[in-house]
């Protein structure tokens, strides 16, 4: 006889769709969203809506439903949400008092400045250029006290930042291979609170990641040395089972910089109310994804059909002016 555990189902994967509301969806998070839609399709896979809205300062009034639209207009859709991370904190604070209990986050209120001060004066070489990540080496820690781990998470003057400890944090990307980042030398003690009283995106995505029941997390490639610092935390938190990770080529501009306003209007809902039709767009990230040679208009359920991980190119992926001129060749 068989052993009741054998006949078990597998507990049914799921996936999310995580927009961060602080701009209009263009071709580049479009193909992503795309992509990620219909490999959960294709496999079964339930999706769930996420809204990314805890980036303050950077989120638009209205980008939400506005990608929840454009999501639509192409004919991406999901089983359960959207959820707002920013409707209710509760399960992030849990999370920052299990670290600060353990001792693996603490509260620091030096600045961004004095982190590079402190590592120029370290190297005796000039601070980075403002726009690379500024790593917070452990030499930097305050001394853990019973008092700073009392303090609260609504400090404006203070972060709170996660231990990170020394060593590759190795992991299997579906779509890119083996993969292995040093957290502690790349970011050092990386940011898990913000001074605006709100979760940072590492700690929300992992808490949320297990909360959620997500198993399979799909994304852009900009993401790929996020996820050993998501996978410490997951460990501080034992929160169980890694999902499973499929990091894509980004979408780039001729001049091989990520796609953005700089490389001209590529918003979706541009082309929709120009009369592109989501045939034709879902046309573009086809051949962007290796489904034809040429730009030929799709139906989004023959996206789904013909899509494999394996035709996908390994390289970047580039947006050039003749994109958007086929796009507008509608006649
Ligand atoms: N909200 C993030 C973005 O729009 C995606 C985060 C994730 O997939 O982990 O870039």
């Amino acid at each position: 006889m068989i052993p009741p555990e054998a006949t078990k189902p597998a507990p049914p994967h799921k996936t999310r769709l995580a927009p961060s509301p602080t701009g209009a969806l263009h071709l580049g998070n479009a193909r992503t969203f795309l992509v990620n839609w219909a490999i959960a399709r294709a496999r079964g896979w339930s999706i769930l809506l996420r809204i990314e809205d805890l980036d303050g300062p950077r989120t638009k009034r209205g980008a939400d439903q506005h990608a929840i639209d454009t999501l639509s207009w192409l004919g991406i859709d999901w089983d359960e949400g959207p959820v707002w991370q920013s409707r209710d904190l509760t399960p992030y604070k849990h999370a920052m008092h299990t670290l600060a209990r353990a001792g693996l986050a603490y509260p620091t209120d030096l600045s961004r400045a004095d982190i590079e001060r402190w590592s120029a004066d370290a190297a005796a070489s000039a601070p980075q250029d403002g726009s690379h990540e500024v790593r917070f080496p452990p030499e930097l820690r305050p001394p853990m006290t019973d008092d700073s781990r009392a303090l609260g998470f609504n400090d404006p003057t203070r972060t709170w930042r996660f231990v990170a400890p020394p060593g590759p944090v190795p992991f299997h990307d579906q779509f890119a291979g083996a993969q292995s980042f040093d957290v502690g030398a790349i970011a050092g003690d990386f940011i898990v609170w913000t001074r605006q009283g709100v979760p940072a995106y590492q700690l929300a995505v992992t808490v949320d990641d297990a909360r959620q029941g997500v198993t399979q997390v799909v994304r852009g490639d900009d993401l790929l040395d996020s996820t050993s610092r998501q996978i410490l935390l997951a460990e501080a938190l034992s929160l169980g089972p890694r999902p499973g990770y499929t990091h894509l080529p980004l979408v780039r501009g001729p001049d091989g910089r990520r796609l953005a306003k700089r490389h001209g209007d590529t918003r979706i809902d541009r082309y929709r109310d120009l009369g592109v039709t989501p045939e034709r767009v879902i046309g573009l990230l086809a051949a962007w994804c290796g489904i034809t040679h040429a730009p030929e208009p799709m139906k989004i359920g023959e996206f789904r059909q013909r899509l494999s991980l394996d035709t996908i190119p390994r390289t970047p992926i580039t947006c050039r002016p003749e994109d958007d001129a086929w796009l507008l060749n509608r006649h």
